[in-house]
């Protein structure tokens, strides 16, 4: 049997930047991991996310950025429109005075950035392929058995475990969630015409399809949402069937687009825990929450849950109090709960109001759109919430 100060299930972006934040405190905490270490293989963008400021603030104070800014794409542009009419809305870094309006950065790369700073810290040991039994949790602490036969007594669990969080079902948090009614389709592409460093959205009548810039000037991201039903019949395009129809999606705004890389495919939904902590057990990230990608901010919001919840651990412990005090739980919990509400409603409203084929709504939208777009102080402030640059940010994350 071992016994440990905290416990982080899941080595995902989030929890390994928790167990970075938390290393320095001199608590003994240990991270298990169902897949395995991350990989130092080359980069291969099959997983990528656009990163905000406040996250590149968090990960740059934790040393990991520079080995995530070395393959990831700063873009200074972003472009949003609307297929069906003549709504569109620009934003560029200069006009925001701005470094960049974000960085393209590859899922895996994060990973092992900061895995790599982890291992500095003897206090903090990593267990990969790893399988959970079971999770059993008392008023003093959380017995885990894993890999059939070890032990592990925690004071305080952290679910980081993704969408599915087995921590989250173990204790029985109940989750609200609702069915999009699409799919992700993620691939790289290759452009015919340069990206010039711009994030570009379309809005079609079945879901938006981002085109995300990567270092080379010719090779994006694609997140392309379609309506569920339609997966089965666009996987089984042959390339260059499937090339056409996500070139005429993208009205050939870079040109012609081909395949570079296999096209995966993710059901989206959206998922709110109603209830983040139980006794010692404490969702984080996505297994608290999971939202539409469209605005690509389920990361960035998951770094500044597990941000907040490090700082309010230190705060405990500088005032030697409990690291596992309900109270100081609580706070995480509505602190977090607040921000996430925020961006699921406003994710919901966009998709459900640019998914709808009602001519009145949508003319409504495409005067919206151009009405902001042309509206320098509500830009600004749209601009800020999704640089990362306002909201009831942690500390290390803050401008
Ligand atoms: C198509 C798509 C595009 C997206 N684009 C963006 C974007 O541009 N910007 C952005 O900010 N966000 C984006 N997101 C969201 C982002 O990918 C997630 O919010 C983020 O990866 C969640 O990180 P996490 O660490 O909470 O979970 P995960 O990355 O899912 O990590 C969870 C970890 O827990 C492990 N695990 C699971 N179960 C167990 C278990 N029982 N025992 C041990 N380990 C376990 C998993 O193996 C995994 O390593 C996108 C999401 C999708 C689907």
């Amino acid at each position: 049997m071992r016994n440990t100060d905290i416990t982080i299930v899941g080595a995902g972006s989030a929890g390994l930047t928790l167990a970075l934040l938390l290393a320095p405190l001199n608590l003994n905490i240990v991270v298990l991991e169902q897949g395995k270490a991350p990989d130092i293989s080359p980069v291969n963008y099959q997983r990528v996310s656009a990163l905000n400021l406040a996250s590149k603030r968090l990960l740059s104070h934790l040393g990991a950025w520079p080995a995530i800014a070395k393959t990831a794409a700063a873009y200074q542009d972003m472009q949003v429109w609307d297929s069906d009419s003549f709504a569109k809305i620009a934003f560029n870094a200069e006009t925001e005075q701005v470094e960049a309006l974000g960085w393209i950065c590859d899922n895996e790369q994060i990973r092992q950035a900061l895995y790599q700073q982890l291992k500095q810290h003897n206090n903090v040991s990593c267990q990969f392929n790893c399988v959970i039994n079971s999770l059993v949790q008392s008023d003093r602490e959380v017995l885990i058995n894993f890999n059939q036969q070890q032990l592990l007594l925690s004071r305080l669990v952290v679910g980081a475990d993704g969408i599915n969080s087995l921590v989250r079902k173990a204790a029985q948090l109940p989750q609200m969630h609702s069915h999009y009614n699409q799919h992700a389709l993620v691939a790289t592409i290759k452009t015919e015409l340069p990206h010039q460093a711009t994030a570009r959205q379309v809005f079609l009548p079945g879901g938006p399809l981002a085109l995300l810039p990567l270092a080379d000037p010719h090779l994006c991201s694609i997140v392309w949402s379609v309506p569920s039903a339609d997966v089965p019949a666009k996987l089984a395009l042959a390339e260059n069937e499937f090339n056409q129809a996500l070139s005429a999606a993208s009205q050939s705004v870079l040109g012609v687009l081909s395949l570079q890389s296999p096209v995966r495919n993710f059901e989206l939904q959206m998922r709110y825990a109603s209830q983040w902590l139980e006794q010692r057990i404490v969702l984080v990230a996505d297994a608290a929450h999971s939202v539409h990608p469209l605005a690509g901010q389920g990361m960035n919001l998951g770094l500044m849950d597990v941000a907040a919840l490090a700082q309010l651990i230190e705060q405990q412990l500088q005032a030697g109090k409990d690291i596992t005090e309900l109270r100081m739980l609580r706070q995480y919990e509505r602190w977090r709960k607040a921000e996430a509400v925020n961006l699921i409603a406003a994710m919901e409203a966009f998709n459900r109001t640019f998914s709808n084929k009602n001519p009145l709504l949508k003319l409504i939208r495409a005067i919206g759109m151009n009405t902001v777009d042309k509206a320098p102080w509500l830009k600004k402030q749209i601009m800020a919430a999704a640089l990362g640059n306002s909201g009831d940010l942690p500390e290390l994350a803050k401008p």
